[in-house]
């Protein structure tokens, strides 16, 4: 069997040739059996993070109490761990006791899932002491040992399990089902970040419908900050596969359950302020163009990027067709390009030059000339040109001493 991760090779030989033990482990061969693109590649070994640090010219220790060194090489950087085994888990989150010193089956059996617990040796032999092949084969995710037991030390796998579940399309094997439901609550233990951060992934995973199904059986969704009464049934009506980001996938998610206050989900799901931005600009898009077709103006005050992500969020709630979309995107298209200003610094006049021409002092009346202005270029009513717009300002103002 060749080895398949030539790029690590080295980091075994190494290690080996001199007299350590060292696996490539984790979920690069769960994805390499799977056929899916590797992301990083791990490596545990029976070597202490001190002997990798002096075997390896480039090295980090970015995680020496977890026993974790990064070995830098080729622009790449390799995760090397040493084989260690946990106990204890009474914050649910932090093992009490992390012991080194142990052999690669212990190192194993602390790992979350069958399919994340493989070994791979330099020959490119697979250990697997869990079933984790089987479990690939019949699509499952399935905990190394006793789930409840194994959800009880650190119930942010339940979190891990249902995002797999999305991003491979596996189900939960019968006995996680039930561990996942009599443990929900312990959810409420971990940190919002980290589970924003697995959500994330769940929500891009193409089995996002079925991932949302196991949340929803389990009861996992009302451990979940602000989801304790959210019905998550108008999401199988949403396909996600027409969303690119992070934020047009949440802002669906906020749509579809009917959550919306953006800025207290933000608030208590600690996004951050550029987070809470977009989906606040994306879900008011998205409600402003059910009703009304893209015009000049709003084309301009969305921008670009948020025009075009708001024609997504649209398609995957069904209003546009995929034909439609390209419609719509087109359109946009021709309205950006037929705009002559595309932001408040392409206007030819700045705050100086109505100083100037009204002989007043700048006052909350600049702001509104501004925007007034903005508008009108963008209508096409007015020419982005000093000489008309000076002349449109003559005008303004008299407009304005009627008025007052
Ligand atoms: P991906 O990188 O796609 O998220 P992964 O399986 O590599 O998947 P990592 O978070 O990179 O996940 O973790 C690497 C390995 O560490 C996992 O494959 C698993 O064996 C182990 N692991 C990670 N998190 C946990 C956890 N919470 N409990 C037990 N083992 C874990
Ligand atoms: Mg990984």
């Amino acid at each position: 069997m060749p080895f398949p991760f030539q790029q690590a090779a080295f980091i075994l030989d190494k290690l080996m040739n001199h007299g350590f033990d060292a696996y490539i482990v984790g979920g690069a061969i769960r994805d390499h059996l799977l056929g899916r693109p590797i992301h990083d590649i791990d490596v545990a070994t029976s070597a202490h993070p001190a002997d990798v640090m002096s075997l390896f010219k480039r090295t980090i220790p970015i995680g020496i109490e977890h026993g974790t060194v990064a070995v830098l090489s080729g622009g790449q950087a390799y995760e090397v761990t040493t084989y260690r085994a946990e106990s204890g888990y009474d914050d649910f989150r932090h093992p009490n006791q992390v012991s080194f010193d142990v052999s690669l089956d212990q190192d194993l059996m602390r790992r979350d899932f069958t399919i994340n617990a493989f070994a791979m040796d330099r020959s490119g032999q697979v250990i697997d002491l869990f079933g984790g092949k089987a479990d690939i084969m019949q699509k499952k995710i399935r905990t190394v040992g006793l789930a409840e037991e194994r959800i009880s030390e650190d119930p942010l796998r339940i979190m891990r399990g249902i995002r797999f579940a999305s991003e491979l399309c596996f189900t939960l094997g019968q006995k996680e089902v039930t561990a996942f439901r009599a443990k929900s609550d312990l959810l409420k233990h971990i940190s919002v970040e980290r589970i924003n951060q697995e959500m994330n992934r769940l929500l891009a995973g193409k089995g996002v419908h079925q991932a949302i199904r196991i949340l929803e059986n389990t009861g996992c969704v009302h451990a979940l900050p602000l989801l304790e009464n959210v019905d998550l049934k108008k999401l199988y009506d949403v396909d996600f596969s027409f969303l690119q980001t992070s934020e047009e996938r949440w802002s669906a998610f906020l749509i579809a359950v009917g959550l919306h206050d953006v800025h207290v989900f933000a608030r208590a799901w600690k996004w951050s302020r550029e987070s809470e931005k977009k989906v606040y600009e994306l879900t008011t898009l998205y409600n402003a163009l059910k009703r009304n077709p893209w015009t000049a103006e709003s084309v301009y005050f969305a921008g670009l990027s948020n025009a075009f992500a708001a024609n997504r969020l649209l398609a995957a709630f069904g209003i546009l067709t995929n034909e439609l979309l390209m419609q719509y995107d087109q359109q946009v298209h021709l309205l950006w390009q037929a705009s002559t200003i595309h932001t408040r610094s392409d206007i030819a006049a700045t705050g100086h030059h109505f100083i100037q021409w009204s002989e007043t002092k700048p006052g909350p009346w600049l702001a509104k000339v501004i925007n007034t202005l903005e508008k009108e270029i963008v209508n096409g009513r007015v020419t982005n040109d000093l000489g008309e717009i000076e002349a449109w300002f003559r005008k303004w103002q008299i407009s304005q001493k009627k008025q007052s």
